[in-house]
């Protein structure tokens, strides 16, 4: 039997804008039967490398922090250090960046914490019966929490297709080396044709797994290469390819053991959104947000976090594609993270149904349809 999967389109005006759509998504998804009378609540959120600016907006987290707080919880809003070199990637740099990207007190309106601590190592095993893991490094601010609420922003990206709630309950709640677990068998390769030799990728590595030879081209050291892929981002030659074959099929698989981890100690005390706006082709990790490949299409929510991604990227893809994105001559296709990226996303909904977090099969329900918008 499917899931249940709350939707509000992205139409606003006078008297209902979006900060009304969240809280009656809120109300109609049973979000608030999840919370306990004082209850530690953990917003899982993105606040946004510093440049990017299509994360989560700061005021609709305040509406979710009020609607937790009403429903007798105490919310905190949270995230993890970042496995590369960025403006995350330990808990000073990490909370200075959600202060500049306005994820203050003064905003949100809770206390915003670093889930995994001052350097990402304050972490728990948590148990399961995957098949790559049997124990997943789970944040501590996370896994203490009594209740989790992830709120994501849905977007591409560029080693799972799109993001959204499944990568946020993964990658986001793990500590570094549990993320560099994930990605340990992606290791990419230089096109030497391409390469510049600047050495940006030399910089951003964050294993020094990279270093520029006498013939002025890059390479890498598969050994030491924890397969990150930061390298494939930020070279600006697009030099750098990540084998997407089968590495990022496991790396999806291995995502969904993740939020396994995340969540199974949390039965019946978690509930996720998506919020579908903004899809621009990469992730907010990136420092930069490019052109939306698709219109703003609205924010969902469920109680099944693989019913709500399925959901998410059926509607995306359902909606036009938009001139003058990266999608280029593509906006018509069936699929656009297909389009974008040669990834087979469908790899972190199958990896999630198998190991029991949730379903693919859904019925959307759109809580506008008794109203105006
Ligand atoms: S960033 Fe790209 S172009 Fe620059 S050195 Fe690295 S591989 Fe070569
Ligand atoms: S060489 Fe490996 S570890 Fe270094 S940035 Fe690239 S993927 Fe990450």
């Amino acid at each position: 039997m499917g899931s249940t999967v709350y939707f509000s389109d992205a139409r606003t005006r006078y008297g209902c804008n979006m900060r009304d759509k969240l809280r009656r998504l809120f109300d109609r998804c049973g979000a608030a039967s999840v919370i306990s009378k004082n209850d530690t609540v953990a917003i899982k959120i993105h606040w946004g490398e510093k440049g990017n600016l299509t994360y989560s907006p700061p005021p609709l987290i305040r509406t979710l922090v009020d609607c937790v707080r009403e429903a007798g919880g105490r919310p905190f809003i949270t995230d993890t250090n970042t496995l590369y070199r960025g403006s995350r990637s330990n808990a000073i740099d990490n909370i200075i960046t959600a202060y500049e990207n306005g994820f203050g007190y003064g905003t949100v309106g809770a206390p915003v914490i670093v889930a995994d601590g001052l350097r990402g190592d304050d972490f728990v095993r948590v148990k399961i019966d995957g098949k790559y893991f049997k124990s997943v490094k789970i944040a501590s601010g996370i896994h203490y929490a009594n209740v989790l609420i992830a709120f994501s922003h849905f977007k591409g990206h560029e080693a799972t297709g799109f993001g959204a709630t499944i990568k946020n309950i993964s990658m986001g709640c793990a500590a570094p080396s549990g993320k560099q677990n994930m990605h340990s068998d992606v290791k990419p390769k230089v096109k030497k044709k391409k390469c510049v030799g600047c050495g940006t990728c030399v910089e951003k590595c964050p294993v020094g797994a990279i270093e520029i030879r006498t013939d002025n081209k890059a390479r890498i050291d598969s050994d030491k290469c924890i397969g990150c892929a930061e390298c494939t981002i930020v070279c600006p030659s697009e030099a750098i390819g990540v084998n997407w074959k089968s590495d990022l099929n496991v790396f999806q698989e291995k995502m969904a053991e993740y939020a396994m981890g995340a969540v199974a100690p949390k039965k019946g005390k978690c509930a996720f959104f998506n919020l579908i706006t903004n899809i621009t082709p990469d992730c907010d990790c990136c420092n930069w947000s490019d052109v939306p490949v698709a219109p703003d299409v609205g924010v969902a929510a469920s109680l099944d976090p693989v019913a709500l991604d399925q959901a998410s990227v059926d509607l995306v893809n359902r909606a036009p594609g938009v001139a003058g994105s990266r999608l280029g001559d593509d906006i018509d296709c069936p699929d656009k993270f297909r389009a974008l990226y040669d990834v087979d996303w469908e790899r972190q909904l199958d990896g999630g149904e198998k190991i029991g977090l949730g379903n693919r099969d859904y019925a959307l329900i759109n809580v506008d349809a008794d109203k105006e918008i």
